[in-house]
């Protein structure tokens, strides 16, 4: 951390902040230049995070330099992390795809649009059970009888199942029934979720807010990280931005600064981040010419009964047809579908 002091900051401002900076424990070099004293930090100024030292007599500016998370950190493991969901190995050259209905809904249903996408080549099926509707009066999903297709459609397909959370006293059905952990964009930060599901090492898929910024997704991932479960993935889901005439902006410059700045996989959501079927194969194709470990896209048969996000949910045959040119686009940026 680099504190510059005001051009009138006594010597007696300079030494009461050494001391405080002594007292938790870091070393100081302070360095006097014709106009300005310059004090530099000497230790892991991530200790400082809390500490309103801008507001110490005599101090200008505060600049840290270390960023405030360390276990995502690329600084803190140099390879990519690749997480091992039932042989399904994210984060590797492989790409993988995670498809499958916004929301569980009947069982043939769910059993049949897993057999659709596993057939076109998605490895994961992705559903629903608890869903968080913006409206009360929505299909707020099947609950744990959605857990139960989801592992009814497991049984039937062999593919890993994804499922999104929503209330921490649900952990033990998720840790019975799911593969991966999905946490969604409207519980990115809520820690005591982030807590719970950091203690145990099932796989979770974070989400990032509806108005979180990259270092505040890196944040939430680390404390998942800092509880011991290191099988995070990252999931750049569109960001509320004043563009209205698409549900969000899909932010995939995030995509390349979060795989500079974290070795966790980064996932992209294509589906909620159009809220269009129509966007979501070319924005697909643009988050793996951009880097992206993997995609996350709903698939409906019947988008227009669909009980939740028919709008954005694509086809099977449409599926299959985008996973083809999937393909071709990661041989382009020498990856593996
Ligand atoms: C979902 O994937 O089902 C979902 C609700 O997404 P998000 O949290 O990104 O809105
Ligand atoms: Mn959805």
């Amino acid at each position: 951390m680099i504190i510059v002091m005001k051009p009138e900051a006594a010597d007696h401002d300079v030494d009461h902040l050494v001391e405080r900076l002594r007292e938790l424990g870091l070393k100081a070099q302070v360095t006097k230049g014709e106009e300005r004293t310059v004090v530099g930090v000497i230790g892991d100024d991530r200790l400082l995070h809390d500490q309103p030292l801008s507001v110490f007599p005599g101090v200008e500016s505060v600049t840290p330099i270390l960023a405030p998370w360390k276990l995502v950190s690329r600084e803190f493991q140099k390879h990519d992390t690749v997480i091992d969901v039932n042989g399904v190995k994210i984060g590797g050259k492989k790409i993988t795809i995670m498809a499958g209905p916004c929301a569980v809904e009947k069982l043939e249903l769910t059993v049949g649009i897993a057999k659709e996408v596993s057939a076109a080549g998605a490895s994961i099926l992705r559903g629903g059970a608890y869903k968080p509707r913006t409206s009360p009066y929505s299909f707020q999903g099947l609950g744990q009888e959605g857990l139960d297709y989801l592992v009814e459609a497991r049984k039937q397909t062999g593919m890993p199942v994804v499922s999104e959370i929503l209330d921490a006293r649900d952990i033990g059905h998720f840790l019975e029934k799911a593969d991966i952990i999905q946490i969604g964009a409207r519980n990115m930060q809520n820690f005591e979720l982030l807590k719970e599901v950091g203690d145990y090492d099932k796989p979770v898929l974070l989400k990032r807010g509806l108005s979180a910024t990259v270092k505040e997704l890196l944040l939430s991932a680390e404390y998942i990280l800092s509880r011991g479960n290191r099988n995070v993935m990252l999931c750049e889901r569109g960001i509320r931005t004043y563009e209205t005439l698409y549900r969000n902006t899909l932010d995939l410059t995030a995509v390349p600064a979060l795989k500079e700045m974290s070795h966790l996989p980064v996932i992209v959501d294509p589906s909620h981040a159009t809220g269009k079927w129509n966007l979501v194969a070319p924005m697909a194709k643009a988050a793996i010419a951009a880097g992206a470990d993997g995609l996350l896209i709903e698939v409906h048969s019947d988008p227009e009964f669909a009980l939740c996000d028919g709008e954005e949910s694509i086809k099977p045959s449409r599926f299959k047809d985008l996973m083809a040119n999937l393909k071709k686009v990661a041989e382009a940026v020498d990856r593996e579908l």
